[in-house]
């Protein structure tokens, strides 16, 4: 039997998360640091697997569905480059902990989850936290946004088969960033900035992704 852990006991675990599983893997933007020790991301998990919310793995968040790996979540955040003026559309909310990460750095969040119960739960979670710069849809991510377009940086946190979705390019700004697995078995983690209206793509590393739907 695991013991309830105190919220103290979690909080050292955030810290030491950022130290060891972020930090030591070279991710060094002050920002996402900053919201990674802040962000209680236990909350964003049912009670019975907050003694695991630190560990460095993706969990399950049900309907097939996880929430990504610590370091993911951080180095996809780093390689957007995020300001404090950017609107970010996010495909995939999930368990909404990702959503938190782009919300607290950014200025605006537009995400888009498939799955109504997953919305659902993750729209009243960052409701209750106090989050009032984000807006979700329910729908397919593969359309984007359009009425909220263009944005300044995309990320998509389910995997793309072989390509980037086109509505997802024609919905970025000239200049903007866009971070996506691409790859139906082997996964490659993209990004890709747009220049001249066409996407301008550098391989970061293998990730493994559920895929889009
Ligand atoms: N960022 C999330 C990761 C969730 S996993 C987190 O850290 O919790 C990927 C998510 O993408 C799942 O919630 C899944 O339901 C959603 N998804 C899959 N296909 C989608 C699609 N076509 N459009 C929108 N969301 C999709």
């Amino acid at each position: 039997m695991t013991e309830k852990k105190t919220q103290s006991q979690l909080q050292d675990e955030r810290f030491r998360m950022v130290q060891d599983q972020i930090v030591r893997r070279g991710i060094h933007d002050k920002n996402v640091l900053e919201v990674l020790r802040k962000i209680q991301r236990h909350l964003f998990l049912p009670e019975s697997l907050w003694a695991e919310a630190y560990d460095d793995n993706p969990l399950s968040i049900g309907w097939n569905q996880t929430i990504s790996q610590p370091y993911i979540v951080a180095l996809m955040t780093e390689l957007l480059k995020l300001g404090p003026s950017d609107r970010v559309l996010e495909i995939g909310t999930g368990s909404g902990y990702q959503t938190a990460v782009l919300a607290d750095i950014a200025s605006e969040v537009f995400t888009v989850e498939v799955l109504e119960a997953l919305q659902q739960t993750a729209k009243s979670r960052l409701q209750e936290l106090g989050y009032r710069n984000i807006a979700f849809r329910l729908g397919d991510g593969h359309q984007g946004w359009p009425e909220e377009a263009p944005f300044d940086k995309i990320m998509v946190t389910a995997a793309a088969g072989e390509h980037v979705p086109k509505a997802l390019t024609e919905q970025l700004k000239e200049g903007g960033i866009l971070v996506i697995p691409v790859g139906q078995f082997n996964q490659m983690l993209i990004v890709g900035v747009k220049h001249h209206g066409s996407l301008e793509t550098t391989e970061t590393i293998p990730v493994r992704f559920v895929p889009l739907v």
